[in-house]
């Protein structure tokens, strides 16, 4: 009821904003047909007199529909003239302008929001409008596609506008070098995925040293094609460029042998417990059977019995109910005792393992306690509380208790990751082994992902199962979500055939409005309801039936799958039937679109993943429309709505015939996770199925999308929460990428440099003062250990109070560094201010990421102490933080004078860093080459060396200001986070 409610308004909300911009259409064309009796040359000379009206301060807004006229125009002048555009080797004749209701996508992706736009409706050039306009502005319009391959499509066909306008396009390709790039983004428009754009800012802004590294020049304005598959199924992996770590922490092989054992036992237990089942449903005791293979369930998800087992409705119900029985008590008595039967539990839904008393005892007979947490809150109330300790015992009963803590986390951390890789995943299903690696296979898309790993050892620990080589643990040098890369944008927009169902993630996460644009031509497409099959089998049997009939009657047909390997197995049934068809996994995004391009033909059988051939446009040839046009059939359901759609969507595009259907079965993943089988298993009795025969009704495809919208729901709460903590990061990058960037950008560095070294004076003056009594000989020793100033305990005493102090050691170690740098080549001494900052944020800061990976994953363990992750994760991070920025500021203070002592030393290592560093190449090419989709890259050396500096480059992203609230505290200054207690801020960044 609500939901048809909110349909309602959104609906009418919709229609309103529609209505509200076709007034702007009539004015558009009105233009355009005064543009008609124009030159060619006239009509390129639009392009710069816009930019005058620009710069003389009229607004982008201003221009639009004269904007908008220049491109349609040229479009109309391309038809006409029946030009042809070479796109990626082939000819391509242009003949289209833009409709009314292309206009009007333009002008919703210009205001910074998301058009809705079925597929076929001409998103590409849709896209060429607001482009077009808002390059104008010269700061450069980034278009993210979902692949290389379409990004260099659409820079060549759509290019042809822009280059005829007088604009220049730029393509971003995987393996460019640094210099390609930089002339890229160059560019007025630049064309990209969306991992290029983002390794580039993290290349740009967490290792570029020299002006030749950085390429970007800013984020003003993107428009994301296929935005629901970037920004919402690409968003749950971060973009990581990492290297080899230093120490390593896992212990898979030490373990390997005893899980294996653990496990064994474990799964006679649990067949021994599907056995009894067995014997229970055939006294017709199903309730007893269903008690016994939850626990089954709970011990070993995959037990092969218990999957068959779940293949009967009845049974999957009596499964159910034995599980809800267990949740509905509050306190969990049952469930509890109920694990501890077992040697470790697993929860396949959020893949979390267990290890029961009984399994910690199989695991260290002498001491089970071996693989639990320590309780260190306990511990260390304890220690405080002992009377007979001294000060400096309890620290260091402290510092042993937490010691032990950590140790036994990493442990359990081990022996958790190594049960998942056992009782979760399955060779074949989440991965395969290829040449000795293991390698995923994306559970979206059915896709083989090389190069990707599973983070947090769990990759670690799979490689130890399939016993190949355990891959180096790598270490995090820069990382970014592809959510807050975007965000980086002074203006985002996206396009999508599929972005409704998910408008509420895209106004929450992104504040991205949602506005459906009207087809051109009415929809005539005919969605059949689903066909539920019992098992597997029979589904795939009646769909190589209906994939017969068609074929027989030459319609094409689509036929979507939700992974690499159910396309192999239909593929495999089609030859046997030898039914001529085409296989296309997403891996070859070029020939697969040349292939998919032709799935309109007369008789062609296309078997497509979700990904593949996106984003090309599937033609009917003569005659097909007669036969109905293209058929689109499902193999499954998809966990969400939306891929669902977009599948759908492949056909009837612009007003042409076609239809769909989805098969789907019980044992589909979805109904087995997420299915309410007792509701389908009542209603299928209720419509009196037969064995062996699909059952086709409203009420299941209602039943369906309840699972599908549980899923979502789940989904989205994962990639909230991921987001949550990328929060704290993102802002701690904020403040370190802004005080690099302001290292980097500074022409005269010392300012900044001296600003950090009063900062570590005052905080180090304010703490030595701050002690009873007064430390003054500590200050005395810090400031001659760290500065060359040569003062004596009477010179402070001398001076006054600790004003007076601070402000001594000011002057005197301004009169110092000055004495250092008299006879140096200034240029030279510039370098190495910036060497000096640049050099101890990066190092300190790639630490810093190193250690919040460590928070990141002991955190959770931490839940067991009934706190919330999150608030302890913010807690943790927040104070490390201001740590990190107090060891940056002394490393500053420590390295300036350092360095500076031997200033030849430092050019002879200047001038021969080219060699060492390979100037001007930052490692683009990934260790594990980064395929489609794979978004990690691995750096070669780990930190960079600092040498030149850029000229200046505009800085982007929120600005800080040093009173600005704390980004990690709204509740305090800024200046206060980071340890520095003076007057001043911590960090000067911004204007
Ligand atoms: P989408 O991305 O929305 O699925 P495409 O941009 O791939 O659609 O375009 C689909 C097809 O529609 C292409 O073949 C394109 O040439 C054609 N097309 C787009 N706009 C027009 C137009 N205004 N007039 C004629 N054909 C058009
Ligand atoms: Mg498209």
């Amino acid at each position: 009821m609500i939901g048809w409610v909110l349909k309602k308004i959104l609906g009418t909300q919709n229609q309103r904003e529609v209505r509200r911009l076709t007034p702007l259409v009539g004015e558009i064309n009105r233009h355009e047909e005064v543009l008609r009796a124009l030159s060619f040359d006239e009509l390129r000379g639009k392009t710069v007199a816009f930019r005058e009206r620009l710069a003389k301060g009229e607004s982008l807004d201003q221009l639009l529909p004269e904007a908008f006229a220049v491109v349609k125009n040229c479009c109309r002048r391309f038809t006409e003239e029946k030009r042809r555009i070479r796109v990626r080797g082939q000819e391509i004749l242009w003949e289209m302008i833009p409709f009314d209701v292309q206009l009007i996508g333009g002008m919703v992706l210009h205001s910074g929001r998301i058009a809705e736009m079925a597929t076929g409706e001409g998103k590409t050039l849709v896209a060429t409008l607001p482009t077009y306009l808002n390059a104008l502005s010269g700061k450069g319009v980034h278009i993210v596609t979902v692949n290389d391959y379409l990004a260099a499509r659409d820079a060549d066909w759509m290019g042809e506008v822009y280059r005829e306008l007088g604009l220049t396009v730029g393509c971003l390709q995987h393996g460019q070098t640094q210099s390609e790039r930089r002339a890229q983004y160059a560019c007025d428009i630049t064309y990209g995925t969306s991992s290029e754009f983002g390794f580039d800012y993290l290349r740009d802004n967490g290792m570029a040293t020299t002006p030749e590294d950085q390429v970007q020049r800013g984020h003003f304005y993107s428009i994301i094609d296929e935005v629901d598959s970037i920004l919402i199924d690409e968003a749950r992996t971060p973009l990581i460029i990492s290297g080899p770590v230093t120490v390593s922490t896992h212990q898979f092989d030490k373990y390997k042998s005893i899980i294996e054992g653990l496990v064994r036992k474990q799964n006679t237990l649990c067949t021994d417990w599907a056995n009894q089942a067995k014997e229970r449903i055939e006294k017709g005791d199903l309730q007893g059977a269903g008690r016994l293979l939850y626990k089954v369930k709970l011990g070993s998800p995959r037990n092969k019995l218990l999957l068959k087992f779940q293949e009967d409705p009845g049974t999957r119900r009596a499964v159910d109910d034995a599980e809800l029985e267990m949740y509905q008590d509050t306190r969990r008595t049952e469930l509890y005792k109920t694990k501890e039967e077992m040697y470790f539990s697993i929860d396949e839904r959020n893949s979390e393992a267990d290890l029961s008393q009984m399994g910690r005892t199989f695991l260290n007979p002498n001491d089970p306690n071996f693989f639990s947490v320590p309780d260190l809150i306990t511990t260390n109330h304890d220690i405080d509380s002992n009377a007979g300790l001294s000060v400096e015992e309890k620290i260091k009963a402290k510092a042993q208790a937490q010691a032990d803590y950590e140790e036994a986390s990493q442990r359990i951390h081990n022996i958790s990751q190594l049960l998942r890789a056992y009782c979760v995943f399955e060779k074949d299903v989440h991965y395969v082994v290829q040449e000795n690696k293991v390698v995923i296979v994306d559970e979206y898309t059915g896709r083989l992902m090389p190069g990707r790993r599973w983070s947090d050892g769990l990759h670690q620990a799979v490689e130890a199962r399939e016993g190949v080589q355990i891959d180096r643990e790598t270490q995090t040098l820069a990382t970014i979500t592809i959510q807050n890369y975007f965000r980086l944008y002074e203006k985002l927009a996206g396009m999508t055939g599929t972005a409704e169902t998910e408008a509420n993630e895209f106004k929450d996460i992104y504040r991205l409005g949602v506005v459906v644009i009207p087809t051109n031509r009415d929809c005539i497409r005919k969605d059949a309801d689903d066909l539920i099959f019992k098992t597997r089998r029979e589904k795939l049997n009646a769909l190589i039936e209906e994939i017969k009939k068609r074929n027989a009657a030459g319609q094409p047909m689509l036929v979507g799958t939700a992974s690499v390997e159910s396309s192999e197995i239909i593929s495999r049934m089609l030859r046997r039937e030898n039914i001529p068809h085409s296989v296309l996994n997403a891996k070859q995004h070029q020939l697969e679109a040349e292939i998919v391009a032709r799935a309109g033909e007369r008789g062609a059988v296309m078997i497509a993943t979700n990904m593949a051939g996106r984003g090309t446009d599937i033609k009917l040839s003569p005659g097909v429309a007669e036969l109905g046009g293209l058929h689109v059939v499902g193999t499954e359901r998809h966990e969400s709505r939306r891929i669902d759609r977009q599948l759908r969507g492949r056909c009837a595009r612009q007003g042409d015939p076609g239809s769909s259907q989805f098969f789907i079965s019980f044992e589909d993943d979805l109904m087995r996770n997420f299915g309410d089988s007792r509701k389908i298993a009542g209603l299928m009795t209720k419509l009196g199925m037969e064995e062996n025969e699909g059952l086709q009704h409203p009420w299941l495809n209602r039943s369906v999308e309840t699972a599908q919208k549980r899923v979502e729901g789940r989904n989205y709460q994962v990639r909230k929460h991921t987001l949550q903590y990328d929060d704290v990061m993102n802002q701690q990058r904020t403040v370190i990428y802004a005080w690099r960037s302001d290292m980097l950008n500074s022409t005269d560095p010392r300012p900044e440099v001296f600003e950090t070294v009063d900062e570590r004076i005052t905080s180090e003056v304010e703490a030595r003062a701050g002690t009873d009594p007064v430390d003054l000989d500590g200050l005395v020793h810090w400031a001659n250990s760290a500065m060359p100033v040569g003062l004596q305990k009477e010179d402070f005493q001398k001076a006054g109070g600790k004003e007076e102090w601070a402000k001594l050691l000011k002057t005197k170690v301004r009169e110092a560094y000055e004495v250092k740098v008299k006879f140096e080549n200034p240029e030279a001494v510039k370098a190495l201010e910036r060497f000096v900052v640049l050099g101890a944020i990066d190092r300190l800061w790639q630490e810093h990421l190193y250690a919040m990976d460590g928070l990141r994953t002991s955190i959770n363990l931490r839940a067991y102490g009934q706190k919330d992750p999150l608030i302890e994760y913010k807690n943790e991070a927040y104070g490390m933080f201001g740590e990190l920025m107090g060891r940056i500021k002394e490393e500053v203070v420590h390295n300036l004078f350092r360095s500076a002592s031997s200033l030849s030393a430092f050019e002879s290592f200047l001038s021969a860093l080219p060699q060492r560093a390979g100037r001007g190449e930052l490692p683009m090419e990934a260790a594990a080459q980064p395929t489609e989709g794979s978004m990690s890259m691995q750096a070669e050396g780990g930190s960079t060396m600092v040498e030149e500096v850029l000229a200046p480059m505009k800085r982007q992203g929120p600005k800080l200001g040093r009173n600005d609230p704390c980004p990690l505290d709204a509740t305090k200054k800024f200046k206060n986070c980071c340890g520095a207690t003076g007057s001043k801020g911590c960090l000067k960044v911004g204007g």
